[in-house]
């Protein structure tokens, strides 16, 4: 599990926006990417986010 002072920090590398934590992923609510956990590191790049996007995202 990663800590709430990691979760505070981290942003979206697409559009910026802080991420939240939902069911082991780091989800943007900008643009609907998710962001996977890998071994409690969190895998915060743009082709990761893409490849998990939420179907219902725009854009
Ligand atoms: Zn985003």
């Amino acid at each position: 599990m990663i800590s709430q002072e990691l979760l505070d920090i981290l942003v979206c590398p697409a559009c910026k926006t802080k991420v939240v934590l939902e069911d082991s992923l780091l989800v943007c609510h900008g643009c609907g990417r998710r962001y996977p956990i890998r071994d409690g590191i969190p895998v915060m790049l743009i082709e990761e986010g893409d490849r998990l996007r939420l179907p219902d995202a725009e854009r």
